[in-house]
């Protein structure tokens, strides 16, 4: 993200409720059915943010950031939804995620899906497959809308329940309908991206154009659909082809009329949010997890009282120059710390009691080898860092 140049933005865990009715729409599933709300002490009815947009905006619009030309902004949050918990799907999850605001030219996509598809790949990850499409805008997508309708008006009572609903409230959703009988029924329903105006659909050719030079593989899929009327133009779904079900890695797309209908000025914008889960269980599965947890360099073992002050101090030095290290908080014998540092895989052992600050020379242990090396007070710092960077 920091090479990309987004900077961190953070919202609080709950906003009013209103904010995600009118920023997701009162249509959707999310709003529809799966927000965590509540009235608080004085009847205000909030909600435990579903997704991040439209927290952005609101901060957008509420803190001036508009102030600059392209507000560029990404996070990393929990997020809240009521829905049936499965193998992907959890009540609470986390997003990362990108938001670009105040630009309206292709090259604006074509950076954010960029930066979707460059985490992937730096983490290292293989078989995933990037979708994208166009919803159209304003001034084409009302006569498709019409277009669809008399289309599925044909097969309605054919339709699952749910669609037959959608055709009322938003029918360009049937075409995601994951229903086998609503796949064979719009088989060769016309697409949005058959019929877009002049405007979207040369943004849509460049768009294209543009990932096409940066070598980003994709594929055009008139089903994607956000199926939100703020959404505008390009919309993308990122899937991990190793997910099963659910198996949606990340979305995310333009809209253009999302600034203006929360209150700011009319500003284009585009954005994606990503599933933390969802990427581990890919990592988990391409084995890209396999990383040891982090070991201390040193365990400072303890003979006596004195050795313990004297532990309690060295540790928060060691600590403040960069160095890991342990020592025993439970009062443990030296025999037991031993077997401590050993369970925890410290590299050496320094043990201190009054004889060694008396004497002032310490021995440092290697736990590999069992060899010791006597240093001095003195040293103890320098040396420790020249066992931290043989590694
Ligand atoms: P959405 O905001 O629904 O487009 O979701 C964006 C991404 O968040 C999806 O592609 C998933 O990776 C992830 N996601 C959405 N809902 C959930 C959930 N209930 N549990 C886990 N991950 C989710």
């Amino acid at each position: 993200m920091q090479l990309f140049n987004y900077r961190e933005i953070r919202t609080p865990v709950f906003e009013e409720t209103a904010l995600f009715a009118r920023g997701i729409g009162e249509l959707t599933d999310i709003v529809g059915k799966e927000m965590y709300t509540f009235p608080d002490r004085s009847e205000t009815s909030l909600t435990l943010k579903p997704e991040m947009t439209a927290s952005v905006i609101r901060a957008y619009i509420q803190h001036n950031l508009g102030e600059q030309p392209l507000a560029k902004v990404y996070y990393l949050s929990p997020m809240f939804r009521q829905e049936r918990p499965q193998a992907g799907r959890l009540r609470q999850f986390h997003q990362f995620g990108a938001e670009a605001i105040g630009g309206e030219l292709p090259a604006v996509d074509a950076e954010i899906i960029a930066l979707a598809v460059e985490i992937y790949r730096t983490l290292g990850i293989e078989n995933i497959l990037l979708k994208i499409n166009s919803v159209g805008c304003a001034s084409c997508r009302p006569a498709y809308k019409a277009l669809l309708k008399s289309y599925l008006e044909r097969v309605r009572t054919q339709l699952s329940e749910e669609s037959q609903q959608r055709l009322e409230t938003n029918p360009l959703r049937i075409l995601d309908s994951k229903d086998k009988q609503d796949r064979v029924l719009t088989a060769d329903a016309p697409l949005m991206k058959d019929h877009l105006c002049p405007e979207c659909s040369t943004h849509f050719r460049e768009l294209q154009a543009s990932l096409t030079s940066l070598k980003i593989p994709f594929e055009v899929d008139g089903r994607i659909v956000r199926g939100l009327d703020y959404y505008t133009k390009t919309a993308f779904e990122i899937i991990g082809k190793d997910l099963g079900a659910q198996d949606a890695l990340a979305g995310g797309g333009r809209y253009d009329l999302l600034v203006k209908e929360l209150g700011g000025k009319d500003t284009p914008a585009v954005g994606f949010a990503a599933g933390f889960e969802r990427l581990l269980m890919t990592m988990e599965k391409q084995s890209l997890l396999n990383v040891p947890p982090p070991v201390p360099l040193i365990f400072l073992a303890a003979a006596d009282d004195e050795g313990k002050r004297w532990a309690l101090s060295q540790a928060l030095e060691f600590r403040r120059h960069g160095i890991s290290c342990e020592l025993d908080l439970l009062g443990r014998s030296l025999k037991a710390q031993m077997r401590e540092a050993d369970r925890q895989s410290a590299r050496y052992v320094i043990v201190a009691g009054q004889n060694e600050i008396n004497r002032q020379q310490f021995m440092i242990k290697s736990m590999k080898d069992g060899s010791e090396t006597p240093v001095t007070p003195g040293r103890l710092l320098e040396d420790a860092r020249r066992l931290q960077a043989q590694g």
